[in-house]
């Protein structure tokens, strides 16, 4: 740890922070990084030191740190009116400018938004509407809520039962009724002989054999994410969605797009449904939205989903559910913003633009010896680690390879992810060439450096 003292930042947070998501192991060596302001896409420590963050804090501080027309945008609504809610059809004229807006840029013809404070809770929101759109609709008894081995929802009750089993195996979780489909990841699962089209239509023909099993009329809908993120950054396997839809038309299953991670240009397209051609019923989107700089999630309900629920309501009243800030005008207005930097300063040109550079930055860390897939699109990105390319069986988890990795990267001052065996990498939209290949150097000599150390 950096400083021992009493009074130390680091000291002060051991005593006085309960940190999730944290190995705890590496707190209590190392102590935590207590950060004080960012520049641009690095960020700053209490000691001054500099860290090039390419995970993007987590995906979503997509501007930068820094960005002045976003901090400006919350500082202008928090002088006119900084906070409201969204209850008893009250709510901030922002926040109805930002609904136009997302309706605007979204996959659908027409459709309405619905406001959270996160993603977890988005998630959570849309499985108590399928359970009311059904419940009210006299089929009560359709509950059981599709997710995917991998995937990642959310750490409420029903969302960390919908997340896959690294996160909610601790809690006793998944509730019952949450089912857990195949993960689309080709170059894990594929079958020898398999080409990637077949393996696509195996697991369709899996999940409707899991569905009629079931019983078809006892599920109330399917949660994917375009590109599986904390699942370890899982692109769909070629004709995945082309292949599952159809399916779950056919037996009346709302597919809804978990675009926490992918919304607002993640791979490259605005959504990650444009890009794999999902058709959602509904998008669930936070992160980026607000280019990290205020807390909020949204439901994005298409046209018929929206007909639905709103048929079943008029006749049974209200939607019982909601969040105090949900909806509040400070994150409209910093999300009305970001939207328009998205748009207007080039940053979904940028991802564009240095995609390619990003892919094979990546496929020349998946050269490493023990590296067994680079894989990725847009500016999000994973690099595999097993003990062996061919049979791909992965390292000794004795070896904390990942995490031996981005925690050196860490002192090299780059924050990179570790999930699983695999780095992950999500740099900002705005990120240069210049930054791109650094990060890359220093990921690449960080790796050296650490199979040297354990002896691989
Ligand atoms: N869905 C996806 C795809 C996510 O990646 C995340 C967060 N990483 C969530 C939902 C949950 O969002 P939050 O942490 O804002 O609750």
């Amino acid at each position: 740890m950096k400083d021992q003292t009493s009074n130390s930042w680091e000291q002060r947070d051991m005593h006085n922070v309960f940190h999730g998501f944290t190995d705890l192991d590496t707190l209590n060596r190392n102590g935590p990084v207590v950060l004080t302001h960012g520049e641009g896409i690095h960020v700053f420590d209490v000691h001054g030191k500099s860290y090039m963050d390419a995970n993007s804090g987590l995906w979503n501080n997509v501007a930068g740190f820094n960005h002045r027309g976003i901090i400006e945008a919350l500082c202008d609504q928090a002088r006119r009116f900084p906070g409201y809610h969204a209850f008893f059809g009250r709510i901030a004229d922002t926040t109805v400018a930002l609904s136009e807006k997302l309706i605007e840029i979204s996959p659908f013809p027409s459709g309405k938004v619905y406001y959270t404070n996160s993603g977890s809770e988005a998630n959570d929101t849309v499985v108590k509407m399928l359970w009311m759109l059904h419940r009210r609709n006299g089929q009560p008894q359709r509950r059981k809520i599709i997710s995917r081995v991998n995937a990642y929802h959310g750490v409420t009750v029903a969302t960390a039962s919908m997340t896959g089993k690294a996160y909610n195996a601790e809690f006793g979780l998944p509730l019952p009724g949450f089912l857990h489909a195949d993960c689309p990841h080709f170059w894990r699962f594929g079958r020898a002989g398999e080409t990637e089209i077949e393996f696509s239509q195996r697991l369709a023909r899996n999940l409707e054999e899991l569905i009629i099993k079931e019983g078809p009329d006892t599920i109330a809908g399917m949660f994917a994410e375009p590109v599986q993120g904390a699942g370890g950054v899982i692109p769909p396997s070629e004709g995945y969605f082309e292949a599952i839809r159809p399916i779950l038309r056919k037996y009346g299953i709302p597919l809804i797009a978990d675009e926490v991670i992918t919304g607002f240009g993640r791979t490259g397209a605005m959504w990650g449904s444009d890009k794999y051609n999902v058709q959602p019923d509904a998008i669930v989107a936070s992160k980026c939205i607000t280019a990290g700089y205020f807390p909020m999630g949204a439901v994005l309900l298409g046209p018929d989903l929206c007909a639905a629920l709103t048929a079943v309501s008029e006749k049974a009243e209200e939607f019982p559910h909601g969040f105090t800030a949900g909806g509040n005008p400070l994150g409209s207005a910093v999300a009305l913003k970001a939207l328009e930097v998205l748009e207007t300063e080039g940053l979904l040109e940028n991802v564009n633009r240095l995609s390619g550079r990003f892919m094979s930055g990546l496929r020349q860390l998946g050269e490493h010896k023990y590296a067994g897939e680079a894989r990725g699109v847009g500016f999000m990105g994973a690099v595999e680690l097993v003990a062996d390319k061919a049979t791909k069986v992965a390292l000794d988890g004795s070896y904390q390879i990942s995490e031996r990795i981005a925690n050196k990267a860490l002192e090299k001052g780059l924050i990179c992810r570790p999930l699983g065996q695999a780095i992950v990498l999500g740099p900002p939209f705005v990120m240069t060439e210049v930054e791109m290949d650094r990060m890359f150097a220093i990921l690449a000599d960080t790796m050296t450096e650490v199979f040297a150390e354990v002896g691989l």
